[in-house]
């Protein structure tokens, strides 16, 4: 069965009170800063009481969407954003987001950042009700589920939102825009971020904090797993949902290993902070002798320096990154794609050559990236090649949004550490732990969705799901 269409991305919901101000532009900002949480397509929809619902969604980054024709038109003072990750299908214009759809003589307009793993049966039973559907997203599921709470049952909004939490299985983190009110919604086990920020006296709800700093907003809080946000009288309001006290926190540790931003805090930890440990894990667990640490940019940066502090090793740049590479790069042959990695990572050959060094990344997940980076870095002569991974070995798929690959495709599913070794050709590898990671992210374990490396779900995975795989050279 191939699963509904995940959306591991980045959403924004700003609210402001006073009408006659435009808030497309700060939420390009914001989503601007969420860039790295989705690269394949790009929306805005904002609320003006004159003119409606406007909206405008394109495929590629932020920057090539909206150009300022674009944001000119998006009048309105309410408004949600949305950037989309890239796996390896279903890349179209009618998936990206926010979903649209009318209600109540106006619009509702959603944003969703996590997976539905119980959608396929859930569009089945809409689409018995009668719901025809335009796109493969969850969005386009939940709106539904909405309308129909909301039209058949005739409940308000939270109502709805309270009932249709009780069907949804998976995660979401979403924005909800129903004509002029905003509403916000995190999941009961948090599994995806959120969190709300100040700025004058308008709010601003974002995937990462990293998207408050970009346009100097003032964090407040994260939202609570279970919780919806509202807003009266230009006041925050609270609704827990019935399910929140029943179930189980189930943070992605894959946030602060890899996909957040590391200038972002996620539920009070700053993820740069959790890299560094993870530095300094990787030199508890792997006392290697060697003469310079060096990182694959980017996201291995801190846990690099976090093992040079650690050892007294020092920390070199080995590896220079092409930043002007962008993920959404299409390469139909291997050649090429073996060429993309050439051109995304070059290493300062005269920084290896002759040296003893630990290179660190922040995951292995099918294991073709770094038998490519392996490769390059081989070419500059370096005298042995110690490789450390921050992430423990994926061993599985992941249900909730982070389109890790199928087990087949997972590396460390396959095979043990040694042959992992043995097939990059290399002096060792060592990937931390998993208490130390978890000591690195320092969360109660128990709070944390580990399902990728232990294939401990905090939810039950329906018989034949799919995962799918991120799309990357
Ligand atoms: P590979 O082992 O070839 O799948 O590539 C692993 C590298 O891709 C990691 O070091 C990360 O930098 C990055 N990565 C890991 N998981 C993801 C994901 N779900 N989406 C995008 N990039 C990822």
């Amino acid at each position: 069965m191939q699963g509904e269409i995940e959306d591991k991305c980045g959403i924004v919901g700003f609210h402001s009170q006073d009408e006659s101000k435009d808030v497309a532009s700060l939420v390009y900002y914001c989503l601007y800063a969420l860039q790295h949480r989705g690269q394949e397509s790009a929306g805005i929809a904002t609320f003006n009481p004159q003119k409606g619902l406007n909206y405008y969604c394109g495929m590629g980054l932020i920057t090539d969407v909206f150009k300022d024709y674009e944001i000119n038109n998006l009048s309105g003072s309410m408004a949600i954003g949305h950037v989309r990750y890239s796996t390896t299908g279903q890349s179209k214009l009618e998936n990206s987001q926010p979903f649209v759809t009318d209600f109540d003589d106006g619009f509702i307009a959603m944003a969703h950042n996590g997976d539905i793993v119980n959608s396929a049966e859930l569009r089945n039973e809409l689409k018995a009700d009668g719901y025809e559907f335009m796109s493969d997203t969850d969005s386009e599921v939940i709106c539904y589920m909405l309308k129909k709470e909301h039209y058949d049952n005739n409940k308000s909004i939270l109502d709805s939102i309270e009932s249709v939490s009780k069907k949804l299985v998976g995660s979401y983190s979403l924005v909800i825009l129903v004509n002029g009110d905003l509403y916000a919604v995190r999941d009961p086990m948090g599994i995806k971020p959120l969190a709300i920020a100040e700025r004058n006296d308008d709010f601003i709800l974002a995937s990462e904090t990293v998207a408050f700093d970009a346009i100097n907003a003032k964090y407040i809080r994260d939202i609570v797993p279970g919780e919806v946000v509202y807003f009266e009288n230009n006041e925050i309001r609270s609704h827990m949902l019935d399910l929140s006290g029943n179930c189980k926190f189930s943070h992605c540790m894959f946030e602060y290993v890899y996909f957040a931003r590391p200038d972002s805090t996620i539920d009070g930890i700053n993820v740069y902070e959790t890299r560094m440990n993870i530095g300094r894990q990787l030199h508890k667990l792997y006392q290697i002798d060697a003469d310079v640490v060096i990182p694959v940019p980017d996201s291995s940066i801190p846990a690099a320096i976090g093992y040079s502090r650690a050892s007294g090793i020092p920390y070199g740049e080995g590896l220079i990154k092409n930043r002007y590479v962008g993920r959404t790069f299409i390469m139909p042959t291997q050649e090429e794609r073996e060429l993309a990695v050439r051109l995304k990572l070059n290493p300062i050959k005269e920084a290896i050559k002759g040296k003893k060094i630990i290179l660190i990344d922040d995951s292995i997940v099918r294991g073709t990236t770094s038998k490519q980076l392996l490769d390059l870095v081989k070419e500059a002569e370096p005298a042995e090649i110690h490789f450390l991974v921050g992430c423990p070995p994926v061993v599985a798929p992941c249900f909730y949004g982070v389109a890790m690959a199928t087990k087949k495709e997972l590396i460390a599913a396959n095979y043990s550490v040694e042959e992992i070794q043995e097939q990059l050709d290399i002096d060792s590898l060592g990937y931390i732990t998993l208490p130390a990671l978890v000591e690195a992210i320092g969360m109660d374990e128990r709070d944390l969705c580990l399902g990728c490396l232990n294939e401990e779900y905090p939810t039950e995975i329906p018989e034949g799901l799919e995962a799918e795989t991120y799309y990357k050279p």
